[in-house]
């Protein structure tokens, strides 16, 4: 269709909703951010989703008649086909219409999917260029989330549900998961696990830099300051971050045992703080655990997408649904 060249990709999360408009070379030509305020509802949040659109589209001087669609990520189970989000514990959702509800609001065919799935398909297209037939994406952030691409297309499964690699169990009995299970990746690995050993240790009288840094009570750590502290030569800090690094490169292993991907991508804000600490380790720890001889041409690499995989994965989404 003429004039209707662009798509846009909404990445909603727990706090912040980002919307971002694509080309039809599938460059970014401009953003808007808005805060979620999910404590206001369901209906009050889809009003700020398509505020959020339409700045984004004011932001680039375009129009919404001159968009084709909307590709949107949201955290929790999600069915694509109904356009529903099943269940979403950080936005207190249970049962969203959220496609009809947009599509009602900006008059503009919408397209939802879990967000780790979206990003796993951003890295895919935007970044791996789509010339791997088999990918895992793992993304570690306050959870571990992860999308799985089978032969060129996102992976679902039988209930739709595929790629919940942040619950895999690695440690039996280990540490209690959010998911109310104990010993999940998520529950080692997360950014919510590495800051409450850390704040377990200090508790128990562990010295840290990061108590100089930021008070006793570690108010306002961020995966940065783990950074700064290990750059510092803080040995505490860096057993931990290592730790959390030899779980992730298990669950690499345990991928690619099951699935031999030609890529396993890993993104979101803890690897990207923490990429130099931690690359090595899960690479090396991946290919010791995996079966002998199934790493082998296996790439790992971390995502430079970085904020940008969720926006990208949802343009993208939008763009194959429309073609
Ligand atoms: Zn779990």
């Amino acid at each position: 269709m003429a004039g209707t060249e662009y798509v846009i990709g909404v990445d909603m999360g727990g706090t912040k909703i980002y919307a971002g408009v694509f080309n039809a070379g599938m460059e970014c030509v401009g953003t808007a951010r808005l805060s979620t305020k999910a404590d206001r509802g369901a209906e009050a949040v889809i009003e700020r989703i398509a505020r959020c659109v339409r700045d984004a589209v004011d932001e680039c001087d375009l129009k919404l008649e001159q968009v084709r669609g909307i590709g949107v990520g949201a955290p929790g189970a999600v069915d694509p086909e109904a356009g529903r989000v099943i269940f979403a514990p950080n936005l207190q959702w249970k049962d969203v219409l959220l496609k009809k509800a947009l599509e009602k609001e900006l008059d503009l065919p919408v397209f939802i999917e879990n967000d780790c799935n979206i990003c796993a398909l951003g890295v895919y297209e935007l970044e791996l260029k789509s010339k791997p037939q088999h990918v895992a994406g793992i993304f570690v952030g306050t959870g571990i989330g992860g999308g799985l691409i089978i032969n060129g297309e996102l992976y679902a499964g039988f209930n739709k549900t595929a790629g919940e690699v942040g619950h895999m169990v690695l440690l039996a009995g280990g540490p209690k998961c959010s998911c109310g299970n104990n010993g999940c990746f998520e529950a080692l690995a997360s950014r919510t696990a590495i800051f409450r050993q850390i704040k377990e240790a200090v508790g128990e009288g562990q010295k840290t830099v990061l108590t100089e840094m930021l008070g006793p009570k570690l108010e306002d750590l961020r995966s940065g300051d783990l950074r700064k502290a290990i750059r510092r030569g803080d040995k505490f800090v860096s057993r931990i971050v290592e730790q959390a690094a030899e779980y992730t490169g298990i669950a690499v292993a345990n991928l690619i045992n099951l699935l031999s991907p030609e890529v396993v991508v890993l993104g979101g804000g803890v690897i990207e703080a923490l990429e130099d600490e931690m690359m090595t380790i899960i690479t090396q720890t991946a290919k010791q655990r995996a079966l002998a001889g199934t790493a082998k041409g296996i790439e790992i690499v971390a995502s430079k997408l970085g904020d940008e995989a969720g926006i990208s994965g949802g343009a993208v989404l939008a763009r194959r649904q429309t073609k």
